[in-house]
């Protein structure tokens, strides 16, 4: 008897933790997809592999010509490879994900990341395969340009 009722807690008490880790899982699965910005407008798939969408925050005009907006990558998502003419910012506000510039091993970023690409310089950023990423971009100077898209990043590329 008093065995049984020892093995009883034991199991209650295995699955009262059980409990509690697979709450703390859904809450930092949801925390990886939480939003800042709404979603917005899919992205071409011209420019995209897999869903990303873009919201814009600040449109450039001729006083402060820097553009802002927020990228939402579904996981595995990322952009072709693309260069811009006076450089870009990042800023990443969820979720896991890369930014690589050619020649450069892959660059693995995570929520509070920044990260800066020089201007004329061909990269590529997107999600990681399991989990979604949230990412600010600043665009400076646009009048000397925004982005200038080139090829899909392939499936090795992106592995690598
Ligand atoms: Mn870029």
């Amino acid at each position: 008897m008093k065995v049984t009722k020892i093995l009883c807690s034991v199991l209650l008490t295995i699955l009262f933790f059980q409990s509690q880790w697979i709450l703390a899982q859904e809450v930092s699965q949801k925390e990886a997809i939480e939003a800042i910005f709404p979603q917005g407008q899919k992205g071409s798939e011209n420019f995209f592999t897999g869903n990303a969408y873009n919201y814009g925050l600040v449109a450039s005009d001729t006083s402060l010509t820097t553009l802002v907006g927020n990228v939402f990558f579904e996981p595995g998502a990322r952009s072709n490879w693309h260069t811009h003419p006076a450089g870009q910012i990042l800023i990443i506000t969820s979720g896991n994900g890369y930014h690589q510039i050619e020649g450069q091993p892959k660059q693995e970023l995570k929520k509070g990341d920044v990260v800066t690409c020089p201007p004329n310089t061909r990269h590529w950023h997107g999600a990681s395969p399991d989990t979604g990423m949230q990412q600010l971009y600043i665009i400076p100077n646009t009048e000397k340009g925004i982005v200038v898209w080139m090829e899909a990043v392939t499936d090795k590329d992106y592995l690598k």
